[in-house]
């Protein structure tokens, strides 16, 4: 990112260098995912923490089937990961390069640092 030269003009831009519009579909839809604040907020904890949904509830406040359904379009976008143990499935942030960035992105505009003892 901080490699990024900037030109001066469109037409020093390499027309094989733009990306198509097709390439971008998938963070458009990504993005898409994560425009709700109640699902950044869960992403957030589990970048800082293994959690099943029952104690992902109790911390945000949210009904088990309001919590289930934003772990599922988040792990459906690969940012969770998660494993069972016995009745109970635990989640947490996955291990990408897209994943961290989201993860930083977040702390960064909202001007916030990783918890001291968090995995992040
Ligand atoms: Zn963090």
């Amino acid at each position: 990112m901080s490699d990024c030269q900037r030109p001066n003009r469109p037409e020093s831009l390499p027309p094989e260098h733009i990306p198509r519009v097709e390439e971008l579909q998938t963070v458009s839809v990504l993005f898409k995912q994560l425009s709700d604040a109640s699902r950044l907020r869960i992403f957030w904890l589990l970048c800082h923490c293994e959690a099943c949904g029952t104690e992902l509830s109790a911390i945000v406040e949210m009904t088990p089937p309001a919590v289930a359904h934003h772990l599922r379009l988040l792990r459906s976008s690969h940012l969770l990961v998660s494993r069972r143990e016995g009745k109970e499935v635990y989640y947490r942030a996955a291990d990408t390069a897209q994943a961290q960035a989201l993860h930083h992105m977040i702390e960064e505009m909202v001007e916030i640092s990783c918890p001291r003892d968090g995995r992040g």
